[in-house]
């Protein structure tokens, strides 16, 4: 897919989604668990991103499909066993991530010790953008992230509140698998996640990176 980033526009192929569970204590909650001890993530497939003005499509077997607003951190360089201290050095910068998940099939999976794959894996259930902001010009300690369907607030959150930060999770991720340039970490969500319908309009905004927007179609 292609971004602006400074005054180009970029070609993103990243080899992974790196997401992350739990990592806002108000939304473990809301999902009735504590948050982890350590770092808990699973992978969306790139065939999952959607660019800007793009359609979520709701998949016809799954009656509950929710939105997910997320800070994501793109890889600027290879990241392999990095320190939390320095891994900052290897983003190139940050954007917008809808971590759209099948709920019904997510909690399906759960009860049967299943993995989330199918769940986060659909194809446009991962919303990007509006644009890749440089590192420079962004907080990862505190960046607020919002998320409105149909123009009314669902979910407000800062990267303040994130259990482990930014730095930790790239260093945490780059000690098991190497994190390639264009790789995106899903930083997790704040509480206030709740279903999408067909026929939503759906806009997630940041104070500094901008506001993403996606239409919601229910699939045939
Ligand atoms: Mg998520």
């Amino acid at each position: 897919m292609r971004i602006p980033f400074r005054d180009q526009e970029l070609e993103i192929f990243p080899t992974k989604i790196v997401a992350l569970a739990k990592n806002y204590k108000a939304h473990a909650q809301e999902m009735g668990g504590e948050v982890p001890a350590e770092p808990s993530f699973f992978l969306k497939p790139p065939s999952s991103l959607l660019s800007h003005g793009g359609t979520v499509i709701l998949p016809q077997n799954s009656q509950r499909v929710d939105y997910e607003v997320e800070l994501a951190v793109v890889m600027g360089q290879r990241a392999k066993n990095v320190s939390p201290e320095n891994s900052l050095d290897f983003v190139l910068g940050y954007s917008l991530l809808i971590d759209v998940t099948a709920r019904d099939l997510q909690a399906k999976a759960m009860k049967e010790k299943l993995p989330w794959t199918i769940s986060k894996g659909f194809d446009t259930f991962a919303p990007f953008g509006p644009r890749l902001v440089p590192k420079e010009e962004l907080d990862p300690f505190n960046c607020e992230i919002w998320l409105e369907v149909n123009g009314e607030l669902k979910q407000r959150g800062n990267t303040c509140d994130l259990v482990f930060s930014v730095p930790e999770l790239v260093s945490y991720i780059s000690k098991i698998m190497t994190l390639e340039p264009m790789d995106i970490i899903a930083t997790g969500t704040p509480s206030g996640v709740g279903p999408l319908q067909d026929g939503d309009l759906v806009a997630a905004g940041s104070p500094s990176i901008g506001v993403l927007e996606v239409k919601v179609k229910r699939e045939g």
